[in-house]
């Protein structure tokens, strides 16, 4: 079977899903190459959640210049963005893109925490992993990545987080399909693995790595990736594969 025929989007086409061993295996080899990647980048679990949000479809380095804003004027916490009007928000966080959604996003967010949670994230971290995580998909514009990304990070929830690169590198190695959906891919991971969230922590952070540095949507560098000898490699990318 060639490339093409794996990649015609049904799973029984793929040659098998990776084994808890080669999940670990996986892991391993990324550690080994990267170490330990400290995610996430922020000083709070409030900051953690505003990051997750406004890191959405850009690049970190622009949310990360949004956040320098909010903190520079003193408004990273929920409190100070539950006073602030929607077009001063907007304004300041522009560098991190659609940041009108995104101002109305953290709005909506932290119009939650309030009404829920008399704004006090402590009591909200209390809460189970399953009804917060459908609480946060209630909220407009907070999808699956985004709310996994919370609860791991700013909670440490053990929940595993999915992204494009995750679906990318899995299914170059012919381990999924290209329109294998985000639970599907959540769940390989979960079902094999321990549910730790220091692990779920590390996995993550190293896949984005691997992402950045090797498995690009264009010329992968398999050639000196620490994942060269993993599964097998099929570099084809239909065109039906779309971003979650
Ligand atoms: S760069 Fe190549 S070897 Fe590395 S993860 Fe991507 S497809 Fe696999």
């Amino acid at each position: 079977m060639g490339c093409q025929e794996a990649h015609a989007g049904h799973n029984k086409n793929v040659k098998g899903r990776p084994t808890a061993a080669t999940l670990r295996e996986i892991y391993q080899e990324l550690f080994h190459a990267f170490g330990p990647q400290h995610w996430w980048p922020g000083e709070t679990p409030f900051e953690v959640i505003v990051g997750a949000i406004l890191t959405q479809n850009t690049a970190w380095t622009n949310a990360a210049a949004a956040i320098e804003n909010l903190k520079r004027e003193r408004l990273l916490s929920p409190s100070a963005l539950k006073q602030i009007p929607v077009g001063r928000l907007a304004r300041l966080i522009r560098s991190s893109g659609y940041f009108n959604q995104k101002a109305r996003r953290l709005k909506d967010f932290v119009r939650y925490l309030y009404g829920s949670y008399q704004g006090d994230l402590t009591r909200m971290r209390r809460v189970s992993l399953a009804r917060l995580r459908n609480e946060l998909l209630g909220i407009s514009g907070i999808g699956p990545e985004t709310a996994d990304s919370i609860l791991l990070y700013a909670f440490g929830k053990p929940v595993f987080v999915v992204d494009a690169y995750t679906r990318r590198v899995l299914a170059r190695h012919s381990f999924i399909s290209w329109d294998a959906t985000y639970q599907e891919i959540q769940q390989l991971f979960m079902d094999r693995l321990p549910g730790n969230n220091s692990l779920f922590n590390e996995y993550h952070a190293l896949v984005v790595a691997l992402g950045k540095g090797f498995c690009r949507k264009t010329k992968p560098k398999c050639h000196t990736c620490p994942l060269r000898k993993v599964g097998r490699l099929c570099l084809e990318t239909p065109a039906a594969a779309k971003p979650f």
